[in-house]
């Protein structure tokens, strides 16, 4: 039993992660969460919340998840949404091409279809579930298309990402802030992608969670306003020259990353920071984490710099948790041209510009008179010649193939100088993309632990979680079930939970085995009610990292583990020590 297997083991048996239609027989790529995983989930969400929506201020938005058909269209995702699928002539099993061959060539994404079929071939790969011969590879959509109303007249697709929701309300968007760039928006909820084969848990899933921002930014400036303030942060990226010359990830400031033209400029490397800060803080193991910089070729063709966000897992080695792109102004190109609305922002110069600028003013009274119905399109026509042609005595110009000379005393022409205040501009996006539930099988791998406890010759697992996720946050534990301890309890299990903390009140079995049940599930504390409590008003709390204990105060217990579990204070601080 791998570290996959004992962490998928422990939240089937603990109630976090669970397949869904189970009783069906479940079917690959989709995954229930049982109530600690839900309330596991919602803190994560809940911090991503506080990072993107609280403190960067780019407020959440909430779009269908099923979309029309012009808006992926647009996208792209009608025409190249795809992966490339190759079946069993035998038994009719489905696999993704390029998986088959990961082994054989280190790029195996870039390849086409025919390639893939080729090496298939010259390698004699046969099918991994019953060795029988593999079919042709072709391109697998990978939306869900479903139909909008009676009949199959109206298409629609789930969506594959949460993000071109938030692409097409551009042009309320830019009004809700004022007409003003640069600006952010943010949306969690599900996507859906039908995969060809998932067979690895839930890292890939057809139903899963995506938390995404798009950041509307001015094209000729990519200087971040808080820059300044993160330069000296430190991250590990693995950039594409040190993936080309097969070195290792690197340690660098994101000063020296930029100044470098590593990564390619300030806000990329702010969303690093951002995207950084969230996943330490919600528990994801630093010396498993680095960056990746897409290479040339698998960056989408209109994308400037890409990075991945990738975690070490025990059995599927780098994963990507977290995508993070400059996509430029593709997407609001695209749907600026198949619906045909304006996407860009009028953005004002700090000094306005004066230009020089030629002032073509035809005489009506005279053009009028000799060229009658063809004197509009003379105007028109003289509109678009320059000065030089302007300028000559006889002005020639070709009105529906015809050519007509105009006399210079028709139109009047002089060099005007213009005060121009802004321009038309079309933003680019910096998208960072998290998975959510990549993120959370990370954060479970890179809690679990197996520690042999000496005084108890005994292995307790423990689900090192971050206080501020832990799903349960306190257990209550009466050291018998007898009423005088019984009360005491239950006041503090309510005095705990009116100051919003997460309580399991668990009065059954020995102490110890208590505390095994809760250190397997996070739980960072335990309050202990004992006869003493009744004699000092004191509990025990003891802290499931050290398993080291202190007494604390019954009447101020809602504050001190309140403390406790936002980090406002350190546990040594939470009571007196109890001698072991
Ligand atoms: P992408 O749009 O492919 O860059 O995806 C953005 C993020 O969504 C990735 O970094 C993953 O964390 C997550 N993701 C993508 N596909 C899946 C999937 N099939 N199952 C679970 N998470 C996924």
């Amino acid at each position: 039993m791998d570290k996959y297997d004992s962490v998928i083991e422990l939240a089937k048996r603990r109630g976090f992660l669970w397949n869904s239609f189970e009783i069906y027989g479940g079917t690959a790529g989709f995954y229930d969460y049982g109530p600690l995983g839900a309330m596991l989930k919602r803190r994560i969400e809940n911090i991503w919340r506080d990072v993107y929506v609280i403190n960067e201020g780019y407020y959440e938005i909430e779009s269908p998840t099923i979309g029309i058909e012009d808006v992926f269209v647009a996208s792209g995702h009608v025409g190249g949404f795809s992966d490339p699928l190759s079946e069993c002539a035998k038994c009719h099993e489905a696999f993704r091409a390029d998986h088959l061959i990961r082994h054989i060539v280190s790029n195996p994404d870039t390849l086409c279809c025919d390639d893939l079929v080729r090496i298939i071939r010259e390698n004699n790969i046969t099918c991994p579930e019953c060795g029988g011969k593999l079919g042709n590879v072709y391109e697998f959509n990978l939306m869900f298309r479903t139909f909008i109303g009676p009949g199959l007249k109206r298409i629609g697709y789930l969506r594959p990402e949460t993000a071109q929701g938030m692409f097409v309300d551009f042009p309320r968007l830019l009004r809700f802030y004022r007409e003003k760039l640069p600006f952010g928006v943010t949306q969690i909820g599900k996507a859906y992608r039908n995969e060809i084969s998932p067979r690895q848990g839930i890292i890939r899933l057809r139903e899963f969670t995506q938390a995404e921002a798009e950041i509307f930014i001015d094209p000729k400036d990519k200087t971040h306003p808080g820059f300044d303030i993160i330069k000296d942060y430190s991250v590990m990226l693995y950039s594409e020259s040190a993936q080309e010359s097969d070195k290792g990830a690197v340690e660098m400031t994101l000063e020296n990353a930029v100044s470098e033209g590593i990564i390619a400029h300030q806000y990329l490397a702010y969303a690093i920071y951002n995207t950084q800060e969230f996943l330490l803080r919600v528990g994801v193991s630093p010396e498993r984490l680095r960056f990746r910089q897409h290479m040339k070729d698998e960056m989408a063709h209109y994308a400037i710099d890409c990075w991945d966000a990738e975690i070490l897992s025990g059995r599927f080695g780098w994963v990507e948790i977290v995508g993070i792109a400059d996509r430029t102004d593709y997407d609001l190109m695209t749907h600026s041209k198949v619906s045909k609305v304006d996407l860009s922002v009028y953005m004002e110069y700090d000094e306005p510009k004066i230009v020089e600028k030629l002032s073509i003013k035809p005489d009506m009274g005279k053009i009028g008179p000799v060229f009658k119905q063809k004197a509009r399109s003379i105007v028109e026509a003289l509109q678009s010649l320059d000065v030089d042609e302007l300028n000559k005595d006889e002005i020639i110009i070709t009105v529906d193939g015809e050519d007509v000379v105009i006399s210079p005393d028709m139109v009047e022409v002089k060099q005007v100088s213009e005060t121009i205040r802004g321009e038309n501009i079309v933003p680019h996006v910096i998208e960072p993309s998290f998975g959510i539930d990549r993120i959370i099988y990370s954060v479970l791998e890179h809690a679990y632990r197996e520690e042999m406890v000496e005084e108890e010759n005994e292995t307790r697992i423990v689900l090192g979680l971050k206080p501020e996720i832990a799903p349960i946050q306190v257990a209550i534990l009466p050291l018998l079930t007898r009423q005088e301890l019984i009360e005491p309890a239950r006041k503090i299990e309510s005095s705990l939970r009116k100051k919003g903390v997460m309580v399991s009140y668990d009065d059954s079995g020995t102490i110890g085995r208590r505390y095994r049940r809760n250190d397997e599930i996070g739980t960072p504390y335990s309050i202990t009610i004992d006869y003493d409590t009744l004699e000092d008003a004191t509990v025990t709390i003891r802290d499931r990292d050290s398993m080291e204990q202190v007494r604390s105060r019954i009447d101020t217990i809602a504050d001190t583990v309140h403390d406790l579990i936002t980090g406002n204070i350190a546990f040594e601080d939470a009571g007196s020590p109890v001698e072991k």
